[in-house]
């Protein structure tokens, strides 16, 4: 299950709104409790896919650890990854599928005509994305 604040969840909408029509992305702070994952924070990654930018997304490893040190300095770690899908419903795809890690969150948001109508998280459970909860606080 994936708790996340709401003030995050709106950071990323918006963001996911305003890199339309190509795909956005960044990094989830937050902490893990056996299979829960609370976000705090969203951290915005600029999407270095260098041609597919409106349907493949790309985080440098660079802003993966700058993404760390952020979380660290608030005593969180990274939980999760988001990216938007332009035009596109809220489901992984085979590559999301294949690149993705187990014990992270995934969510993917619908961004249709430049306004997000729908999300959804995901996880890897053997090697397969299912869906999981997202519970909104704060
Ligand atoms: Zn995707």
């Amino acid at each position: 299950m994936l708790r996340i604040r709401g003030k995050a969840l709106q950071k990323i909408i918006e963001q996911a709104e305003r890199d339309y029509p190509y795909e956005t992305c960044g990094l989830l702070l937050g902490k893990i409790d056996r299979n829960v994952r609370t976000v705090f924070g969203a951290y915005e990654t600029p999407n270095k896919n260098p041609d597919r930018k409106h349907d493949r997304y790309e985080i440098d490893p660079r802003d993966y650890m700058r993404a760390e040190d952020k979380a660290r300095e608030f005593n969180l770690e990274i939980v999760g990854v988001y990216h938007s899908h332009p035009d596109h419903p809220d489901k992984p795809s085979k590559f999301d599928e294949e690149r993705a890690f187990p014990d992270l969150s995934y969510i993917i948001l619908s961004v249709n005509k430049g306004k997000v109508t729908s999300y959804r998280s995901w996880e890897l459970v053997n090697g397969k994305f299912v869906e999981e909860e997202i519970y909104i606080f704060g």
